[in-house]
């Protein structure tokens, strides 16, 4: 196999067979058993299992059997939504398996990294993830981070040269290795290893270990939910006191209390709906083209204050189209749009002939020759592989009549310096016919313009370059929003057979034109720069672009009324205080690099900020990395990018961004409902349980039925709320401040109240059965379809923490709702009326009256809920800062 061809396909695809796809071993997994024991891992459960044990030892089997199986229930259904939401998330890390750019057949192409095989030759970029270990077949200044192989941060500058047989990793410059990343320069390798054979194949312990299903919001839940059983305990067993030594009650009664008031209390199915909440949302961001890769992200988001956005291709289309070629002898105007390349120069209403008008000539192999990209025609029209703008300069030199393939064989490329955000140039050598050697160069104008000393004129002469020309042709372009990049060329006569950036910088070029790009906005970004904005964020733009450029497309886009604009090089000569003192006023950063970007994510944390940043260059890592919620571009972030980040957008579109902070707003809300929802039932339960202790009263619910409350409730009704769709003004209300507990006192309010009116009703529609002569398991199970009744509409009433739900939408709006419910009123039925289960749980059959009242009572608690939250909307919400 040539080096210059790659694999055949046909070669490849027997290679993988052979050896099977390039991927890591998985990370050595619980396995269900474990994990099936581990949800009995926790001080709830343990109490639950106690209290099984002492009610089985009192002589009370039946109930400890109720006990037992509830939990074993309850642990079951845990393991089975950890396992769905594990599954979710592992759906979601397949999306963001990486690419490799191979040689196959003679073309370059990208594949995905698990297709590649031994002898595959693969080519490296800055940022990219090594994708197999590799012998370097080229090096042109690659350095390469092994720190996950070495541990040594420094990255390691690589080479060709053979190394001695024995020389450690470390020492290896020949090889580059799987998993590590590339930080600068480009290299070609030939793949000796794939998958488990790789070195990091090899080395099982260092892959990275599976992510645990949690957030600083879930962890402090959780403990919450520890010392809350704690408390629970305690009161517990000053109850099981009160009653024997107080009241005098017989201590295995008492104990029965005790253990009803535990079992009510503990709100078992909690930290379960938590983990499915979350799941769910990051499931639902996955859907909206925003893939989190650390689930703390989801949180961060619901709370982002400032998003710091790149422009091209994130709020712009990255769909280039050259307009306007500013030459010496005026402004040319090129018709067509996207890539096609089908248009016509004109000047002044003028149609230029292109054959007949040398600048074009020479401008059109420029445009070839210092390009990367590849433009080709196929079945659904012209397709662009590379950069966008450089697509835009292939169009044009076509427009003009160059031929690429052509162009390209007669001018050999010799060596290149490629484009980096850093130095904004891109020089490439080439060598003719004669063997005389010419330096093409383009990039930002300022860049080029100073390293040229004349310009070329239409006809093709050359003459002295007019700066001030130059300069009020590229303001007027830029002013309409045009992305611009001059062009130039530099014959350096034979015997230069290297690029270096000193021989560039050395000038000496003749300037050929300087090209105005449009890059439209994107319709959907401007949508949701409104939208954040409606949302108490702000938006910040971070370009490479020129200043007036970016203004004009800052305004296009409606950054704000009046933008304001900051350049690198101001942000340069400016003290951290300093730029502190205007980072939170300023809408546009221009002729930003990516060292800008890190101290700009800085400045606006001093300020007490929750910034997001997006970002895709390997360059950007740091400020990714600092940022609460570093965002990476899915198609055209480098992996270094990825790795760095939280969230990857799946298509590069700043409304995903958008879409994201409001999934995670959702789900925060959607906890916070869940939460809200939950211990209301724990509070009544345990509230009817108190109550009856104090007023001397038969229990009125016995510890199997609250058990039976909380797993039906658990599974059914809570579940659904995270399921719940986005408030319509949830991109209306100020963003969430981090520091805010989950629980505000406001909630804690609501839970307290909703807790009462649960003991109002379960406690008062017993004692009035037993008023009128029903038995006590009649009333038992009045008492318990009352609870659950009343947790039916309260769950409606949660469907929004305070806006009303007293319209259809409001009833019907959440099929996850009526679904619960459905399953709900089945379970009831088969509680209160089959006989196996009135065995199991003491209950009895009830009559069509009291199922009148327990409806009449739900139907009061909804209304009695909607009136406190009318009140809350009226006289609370105003002056509170967002939302509940
Ligand atoms: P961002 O994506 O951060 O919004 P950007 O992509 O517009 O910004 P860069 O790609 O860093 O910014 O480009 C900055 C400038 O560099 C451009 O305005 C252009 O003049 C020049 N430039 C862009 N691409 C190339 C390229 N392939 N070759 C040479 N010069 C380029």
């Amino acid at each position: 196999m040539p080096l210059s061809e790659g694999l055949s396909a046909a070669e490849a695809g027997a290679r993988s067979a052979r050896d099977g796809p390039n991927v890591l071993p998985q990370a050595a997994r619980n396995g269900p058993l474990k994990r099936f024991l581990l949800q009995f891992h926790n001080v709830l459960l343990y109490v639950l299992l106690g209290a099984g044990a002492i009610t089985l030892l009192v002589g009370h089997e039946l109930d400890a059997a109720v006990i037992f199986g509830v939990v074993l229930i309850n642990a079951t259904i845990g393991f089975m939504q950890e396992g769905k939401a594990e599954r979710a998330l592992d759906a979601i890390r397949e999306l963001l398996s990486p690419r490799a750019q191979v040689l196959r057949d003679a073309h370059r192409q990208e594949i995905d990294a698990c297709e590649l095989v031994v002898g595959d030759v693969v080519f490296l970029s800055p940022g990219d993830k090594v994708p197999a270990d590799l012998r370097l077949v080229d090096a042109r200044g690659l350095c390469v981070d092994e720190a996950v192989l070495t541990g040594e941060s420094l990255a390691v500058e690589k080479s060709t040269e053979p190394v001695a047989a024995d020389a450690s990793i470390g020492d290896r410059l020949a090889m580059a290795y799987c998993g590590t990343l590339v930080s600068a320069g480009q290299g070609t390798g030939v793949v000796v290893a794939t998958g488990a054979q790789t070195e990091i194949g090899r080395i099982s312990a260092l892959i990275s270990a599976v992510e645990v299903l949690s957030t600083p919001l879930l962890r402090q839940m959780a403990g919450f939910s520890a010392m809350l059983t704690w408390v629970i305990l305690a009161v517990a067993v000053a109850a099981f006191a009160f009653g024997t030594l107080v009241q005098g009650q017989a201590p295995g009664e008492m104990f029965l209390v005790a253990v009803g008031l535990a079992v009510a209390a503990i709100p078992e199915g909690l930290p379960a709906v938590m983990t499915i909440t979350l799941a769910i949302g990051v499931q639902r961001m996955a859907r909206r083209s925003a893939i989190i890769r650390r689930l703390p992200a989801v949180e961060a988001l619901g709370s982002v204050t400032v998003i710091c956005s790149d422009k091209t291709g994130t709020l712009t289309r990255n769909e280039m189209t050259v307009q306007r070629v500013i030459s010496a002898d005026g402004v040319l105007e090129v018709s067509g749009g996207g890539y096609v390349p089908e248009g016509v120069f004109r000047s002044a209403e003028r149609e230029l002939e292109p054959a007949a008008t040398p600048l074009l000539l020479a401008l059109g192999r420029v445009c070839v020759l210092c390009n990367d990209a590849e433009l080709t025609l196929e079945d659904k029209g012209w397709v662009l592989l590379g950069d966008p703008t450089e697509g835009a300069l292939l169009s044009l030199a076509l427009k003009a009549g160059v031929d690429p393939l052509r162009q390209r064989a007669q001018m050999v490329r010799d060596d290149v310096i490629p484009f980096e955000a850093e130095h904004r140039i891109m020089a490439t050598l080439h060598h003719d016919a004669h063997g005389d050697a010419h330096i093409m160069l383009k990039g930002a104008p300022e860049r080029v313009l100073a390293l040229c000393t004349r310009c070329m004129g239409l006809d093709g002469g050359e003459r002295e370059l007019d700066a001030e020309h130059w300069q009020q042709a590229i303001s007027a372009a830029a002013a309409q929003g045009m992305r611009l990049l001059a062009v130039a060329e530099r014959c350096a006569g034979s015997g230069l057979a290297a690029l270096s950036v000193d021989e560039v910088n050395e000038g000496g070029f003749v300037l050929l034109a300087v090209l105005g790009i449009t890059d439209p906005p994107r319709a959907e970004a401007v949508r949701a720069v409104e939208r954040c904005l409606g949302a108490g964020i702000r938006v910040k733009m971070i370009t490479g672009d020129h200043v007036a450029t970016a203004r004009a497309i800052g305004q296009q886009i409606g950054l704000a009324a009046e933008v304001k604009a900051l350049t690198g090089a101001e942000i340069e000569t400016m003290s951290d205080a300093g730029l502190r003192s205007v980072v939170l006023e300023t809408e546009i950063f221009a002729r930003a690099s990516p060292q800008h970007k890190l101290r700009l994510v800085e400045a606006l944390q001093a300020e007490g900020e929750v910034v997001a940043m997006t970002g895709d260059g390997v360059n950007d890592a740091p400020a990714l990395k600092r940022a609460d919620v570093g965002v990476a571009m899915g198609c055209k972030g480098t992996e270094a990018a990825k790795e760095a980040a939280e969230m990857v957008l799946a298509d590069d579109n700043f409304a995903s961004v958008a879409a994201a902070v409001e999934e995670g707003r959702t789900v925060y809300d959607n906890l916070k409902k869940a939460v809200v929802y939950i211990l209301p039932t724990s509070i009544g339960q345990a509230g009817i349980v108190s109550a009856a202790l104090l007023l001397g009263v038969t229990m009125p619910i016995t510890p199997a039925q609250i058990l039976w409350v909380n797993m039906i409730t658990a599974v059914t009704l809570a579940l659904a709320l995270a399921f719940e769709a986005a408030e319509p003004d949830i991109m209306q209300r100020r963003p969430r401040d981090p520091r805010e507990p989950l629980l505000t006192r406001f909630l804690m309010w609501r839970t307290v109240f909703v807790g009462a009116l649960l003991v109002a009703g379960g406690m008062g529609l017993f004692l009035w059965e037993l008023e009128h002569g029903a038995s006590i398991p009649v009333a038992r199970s009045v008492a318990v379809n009352a609870v659950l009744i009343g947790e039916v509409f309260y769950l409606f009433n949660m469907r929004s923490l305070t806006g009303s739900v007293l319209k259809p939408a409001g009833f019907l709006g959440n099929r996850y709702v009526l679904w619960a419910i459905g399953v709900l009123l089945v379970c009831q039925a088969a509680f209160t009326y089959l006989p196996v289960l009135q065995t199991l749980f003491g209950s009895a059959a009830i009559s069509p009256a009291a199922w009148l009242r327990i409806l009449g009572f739900g139907v009061a608690l909804l209304l009695l809920v909607e009136a406190e939250k009318a009140f809350v909307r009226r006289n609370i919400e105003p002056s509170r800062n967002g939302g509940a």
